[in-house]
């Protein structure tokens, strides 16, 4: 079956169907290239909706998209779904730098990562919509550490791990992390929907 990945970056389409391709190996994945809907949701669920929406509208086909960040308690969950341009560019050396800053020597550092995959099928007299949440719950590290991943993973320490998330590998992140955990989620929707498991 054909699903359209509501993202222009080839790396999420990529990383998408390792995550998506255990339950559903006959899962075939299309990068969408239709105009990008302005994401103004105040949650991460409202987010990944539209975005799926403007997908399944453009192709008439199932979408799926995600939309993601990471959340710090001291900071009232900032920078949350600001995260991609928190430090006001999309530079994520500036962003964590600002998140670091804006901590600075804050005793509770809880955090956690969250991410929201959306479904939405339009071929039906009303469109089918699903989201499921993944929680990825962490701290924030007191200095960056490690080279993999992207965005906050230099600063964010899974729970349970005495390293950043920046440190363990592509395979390990995704098993644990709350993309995994979203899309193994709806994965299950997939396979009941669509019984391509
Ligand atoms: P989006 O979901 O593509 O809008 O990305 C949101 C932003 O959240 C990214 O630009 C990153 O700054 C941050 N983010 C989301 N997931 C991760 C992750 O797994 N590691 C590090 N940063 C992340």
């Amino acid at each position: 079956m054909k699903v359209v990945v509501a993202t222009h970056n080839a790396h999420k389409v990529a990383e998408l169907q390792r995550i998506l391709g255990v339950a559903l190996p006959e899962l075939e994945l299309l990068p969408y290239d239709g105009p990008a809907p302005v994401e103004d949701a105040d949650s991460f669920a409202g987010n990944a909706l539209i975005k799926a929406r403007a997908a399944a509208a453009h192709t008439g086909m199932p979408a799926i998209a995600d939309d993601s960040g990471v959340s710090v308690d001291a900071l009232a969950g900032a920078p949350g779904v600001d995260s991609a341009h928190y430090s006001g560019e999309r530079d994520d050396t500036a962003n964590l730098r600002l998140v670091l800053t804006n901590l600075g020597d804050e005793p509770n550092r809880a955090a956690q990562f969250t991410c929201a995959a959306a479904l939405v099928d339009p071929r039906e007299g009303v469109a089918f919509e699903h989201v499921e949440l993944g929680v990825w719950p962490g701290t924030i590290a007191l200095e960056p550490a490690g080279v993999g991943g992207f965005g906050y993973d230099p600063i964010f320490i899974p729970e349970g791990l005495s390293v950043t998330s920046a440190e363990i590998s592509a395979d390990e992140k995704n098993a644990i992390s709350h993309r995994g955990r979203a899309f193994a989620a709806l994965a299950r929707v997939l396979a009941d929907r669509y019984g391509a498991a």
